[in-house]
């Protein structure tokens, strides 16, 4: 039994996530890498079109609601799947959004963007993409709505957003009749990976593939954020090593061969749908490691979503 099911509602309101999410088979995809393949999807987490910041916003939303916040305020790049999600989160729970985005406004509004304003959410453009300028107006933002608002933090990843992966490891659990001897995930901000790391045995092992490659080393911010979350959680620390690859590219959300070559073939092998920003350089990641012989035997593929982003006007000659 998973001791702490994942509190999909805030206390009043419809899902913010769905779940258990699917947990299934990749046979095809298994054959073209040689390592079975199983994917976790997290895509499916239900949320206007789904991804990882659900389980996280569950946790967050109940949070500032506790705190008799009315608005959620949060920061992105333009494509932010966190920002769509948190808008959603906030239509759910019956608060005000505020979204402040990387860049300046565009003339058409596509993908992650579309469904910002087709959820009601205010968006604010920081006209300039670096995260300084970002975060400045983000906390002028919160800052004028004063105790009202609930600023989110990037990527929702705190201890308290985390805390919904240490309860997603349980519940990948206890889908498989063992534990997996790998699991590959997306590397943001990294809070998925370190709730994963807290939540998991110590003998699966999580190789994350860093798609933006953070200021701070995503090593030491994933190993101190995953001691934090086991003891929000009542765990012992994680002691295993925190893998990380990378696979950025030039830059965060540019496009590299790899990951389109991957992004073609959990398409064309599975029918499954990734994206260019993080899971299509996860699968790119998993390909190499698969390749190199680095990961083996059982493998769980953490879908953690992102799909809107495919449609995005930045994206359109992927
Ligand atoms: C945010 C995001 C991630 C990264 O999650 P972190 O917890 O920030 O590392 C991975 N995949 C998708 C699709 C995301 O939107």
């Amino acid at each position: 039994m998973n001791e702490n099911p994942v509190p999909y509602r805030a206390p009043g309101h419809a899902p913010i996530a769905f779940g258990p999410t699917p947990l299934h088979e990749a046979e095809r995809l298994s054959e073209a890498l040689g390592v079975r393949v199983l994917v976790k999807r997290d895509d499916q987490t239900g949320l206007a079109l789904g991804g990882n910041k659900a389980r996280k916003l569950a946790l967050l939303v109940e949070d500032a609601i506790r705190r008799g916040c009315d608005t959620l305020v949060a920061a992105g790049g333009a494509q932010s799947n966190f920002a769509r999600m948190t808008a959603a989160a906030a239509a759910v729970a019956g608060l005000h959004c505020e979204l402040v985005l990387g860049g300046n406004e565009p003339s058409r509004w596509s993908g992650n963007l579309l469904l910002d304003r087709l959820l009601g959410a205010r968006v604010h453009f920081a006209g300039s993409e670096n995260w300084l300028d970002i975060l400045r107006r983000t906390n002028d933002v919160a800052a004028d709505l004063g105790s009202r608002a609930y600023a989110m933090p990037i990527g929702g990843s705190t201890p308290v957003g985390a805390l919904a992966y240490l309860h997603a490891a349980g519940e990948l659990l206890e889908q498989m009749s063992g534990p997996p001897d790998w699991i590959v995930v997306a590397d943001g901000t990294g809070g998925t990976h370190a709730g994963l790391l807290a939540g998991l045995p110590a003998g699966v092992r999580v190789l994350g593939v860093d798609v933006s490659r953070p200021p701070l080393p995503l090593v030491q911010t994933i190993a101190a954020l995953a001691a934090e979350t086991a003891a929000l959680g009542g765990r012992p620390a994680p002691g295993g090593e925190v893998l990380v690859v990378d696979h950025c590219g030039p830059h965060y959300g540019s496009i590299t061969g790899e990951a389109r070559e991957a992004v073609r073939l959990a398409a064309r092998t599975e029918g499954l749908i990734l994206d260019p920003v993080y899971t299509g350089k996860a699968m790119a990641g998993l390909v190499a490691a698969a390749r190199e012989g680095r990961v083996r035997g059982t493998v769980v593929f953490w879908h953690t979503g992102g799909a809107p982003g495919l449609f995005a006007d930045e994206y359109a000659d992927f």
